[in-house]
């Protein structure tokens, strides 16, 4: 094994993992492109002031 975070050959949807269209890469449909928005967006308001992360019980 080589190349532990080289670029995949065949890039994928990262929404369903599809073989992208070649209109919407790198989402396999528009559908696809929307949820992956959906995430950044959701995620850019989700993110919280560093939270810290201790394992306390
Ligand atoms: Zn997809």
């Amino acid at each position: 094994m080589t190349g532990a975070e080289k670029k995949p050959r065949r890039p994928r949807c990262p929404i369903c993992g599809r073989a992208p269209a070649p209109e919407q890469r790198p989402f396999c449909s528009d559908r696809c492109r929307q949820v992956d928005l959906g995430r950044w967006l959701t995620e850019a308001y989700a993110i919280p002031a560093q939270e810290p992360e201790t394992e306390e019980e």
